[in-house]
């Protein structure tokens, strides 16, 4: 698999600044490992404060030649990055498997998904348009002109290494903002590799910069300076808060995709294949290690033997191995705290009161693949209720009314994703108004694209993401009076 890469030179182990391919200063490197197997794929540089400055300072000074570009200029680069990123579909996903362990067919499937924030921002370039207000007064006229707000500051998780960070720098190139990148460090290789496409693409040397290695380093690195004028963070919700303080400072604009609690409720009137298909889908994508993932099924009376038995069959049926095999659906998880931490949630449970109707524990392919897994009777004390287990755990809580179903939803800090099972429409809108959640999926488990607003309410986070709404984040309005005409 490597080999492929290599040969299509997209195997990048140094970080990028002001177009140039570097190590970190001191020359130390940490190492990437593939999580199927643990063999270390590369080493990258561990930059820190010096390497950032010097790429903010690259980013500041392109700043002005990018912004002054015309709109149409910018979006041509764009959407050459977009071809290129397809045209490499294949060793993108490959690297993408090999660093992260999520199957070839989600790599390549994320691929697509990541490439598009790229083209519709590409296409939206061209219609960042302003207002012309009329005024209060008849010698004056009133315009708004929409610029764009800066350096970004963008620090991207390791759970999609590529459309976390092309769903930021999309629309920041597309309004003329210049962007500093700060990937995982589990997955800085697809970040780089997708760096080097946006080079030959014809995005300057400086629009777009790469650094990685010491995180709280270079993030407050990046905090610090008054030429960062916006951070764009994906991630935990704990760093997501320390980057929202730490912007209060130099005062910052913040976008923050933090972590979720999703509820996917099944109500009695659902289509079962429906629910099943829909519930399984949003719970073990990328084995069950993203924030829109299903992290609580709340299931009706009436229909929770049913149901437990027939998701219970899917989620058996699940394939569990080395991404890279075809026949894979479920990859490890990304490394050994992460099964820690899943085994700490079941413990909980289980000591609690829950019964494992599936898995429950490590898969006999060693390093961190855990069993996919059903948890019956989880109820709102458990670890399991309360956080997101980020693995392949799907708890299922029984309710019986429709009320008690979204008090259980609403019963959390968090609120990104929910979903919903029925066959009534009044309830589809009733139940999805009264959500405290910025996503919700009716009769659908799998609902992100770029052309919709991505993004949570509560503690998952601020802005939103994708559409013409996610380009309005790196946007300032200028409201210009011109007087006595
Ligand atoms: P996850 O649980 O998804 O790994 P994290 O919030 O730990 O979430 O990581 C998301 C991104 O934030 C990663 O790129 C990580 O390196 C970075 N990060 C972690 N700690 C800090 C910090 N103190 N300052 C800036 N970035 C950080």
């Amino acid at each position: 698999a490597m080999e492929k890469i290599l040969s299509a030179g997209l195997l990048r182990t140094q970080g990028l600044i002001a177009g140039k391919w570097v190590d970190a200063y001191d020359g130390k490197t940490i190492e990437v490992q593939n999580p199927a197997t643990g063999e270390v794929l590369a080493n990258v540089p561990c930059m820190g404060s010096r390497e950032t400055s010097d790429a903010i300072a690259s980013a500041h000074s392109t700043f002005y030649s990018w912004s002054k570009l015309t709109a149409s200029e910018r979006s041509k680069a764009l959407r050459k990055w977009y071809d290129l990123i397809i045209s490499h579909k294949e060793e993108l996903a490959l690297l993408m498997t090999l660093e992260q362990g999520k199957p070839m067919k989600e790599a390549l499937g994320e691929v697509n998904y990541g490439a598009s924030f790229i083209e519709y921002s590409a296409e939206e370039a061209k219609r960042i348009y302003g207002d012309i207000i009329p005024p209060t007064l008849s010698d004056r006229r009133l315009l708004v002109l929409k610029q764009p707000v800066g350096v970004v500051g963008a620090i991207t998780p390791w759970n999609f290494p590529l459309a976390m960070i092309t769903r930021k720098v999309g629309p920041a190139l597309a309004c003329g903002c210049t962007v500093v990148v700060k990937p995982s460090e589990f997955t800085p290789l697809t970040a780089l590799a997708a760096a080097d496409l946006a080079l030959q693409a014809g995005i300057p040397a400086g629009a777009l910069n790469v650094v990685m290695g010491n995180a709280p380093e270079i993030g407050d690195a990046l905090l610090q300076s008054t030429q960062v004028r916006k951070i764009t963070f994906t991630g935990s919700t704990a760093v997501g808060k320390k980057l929202m303080a730490g912007s209060a400072n130099t005062v910052k604009k913040v976008s923050l995709e933090l972590g979720g609690n999703a509820p996917c409720i099944v109500f009695d009137d659902a289509d079962i294949d429906v629910a099943v298909k829909g519930s399984l889908a949003a719970k073990f994508r990328n084995s069950g290690q993203t924030c829109v993932c299903a992290n609580r099924i709340l299931v009706q009376e009436g229909i929770y033997e049913k149901f437990a038995t027939a998701f219970i069959k899917a989620v058996q049926s699940l394939k569990v191995g080395n991404g890279l095999e075809e026949s894979t659906s479920q990859g490890p998880l990304i490394n050994e705290a992460a099964v820690q931490k899943v085994e700490k949630f079941i413990n909980d449970a289980t000591s609690k009161g829950a019964n494992v109707m599936l898995g429950g524990k490590r898969h006999s392919l060693g390093m961190s693949f855990y069993e996919p897994t059903v948890v019956g009777n989880v109820s709102n004390d458990m670890l399991l209720f309360r956080e997101e287990v980020f693995g392949p755990v799907a708890p299922l809580i029984p309710f019986k009314t429709v009320e008690e179903a979204v008090n259980m939803a609403n019963d959390t800090n968090a609120g990104l994703a929910a979903y919903i099972f029925t066959k009534s429409i009044p309830r589809s809108w009733r139940v999805s108004e009264s959500l405290e959640y910025g996503l919700v999926g009716v009769n659908e488990g799998v609902i992100s694209t770029e052309v919709a607003p991505f993004g949570g309410v509560k503690q998952s986070g601020l802005g939103r993401e994708g559409s013409k709404y996610g380009i309005d984040e790196y946007l300032e309005l200028k409201y210009i009076c011109m007087g006595n005409l």
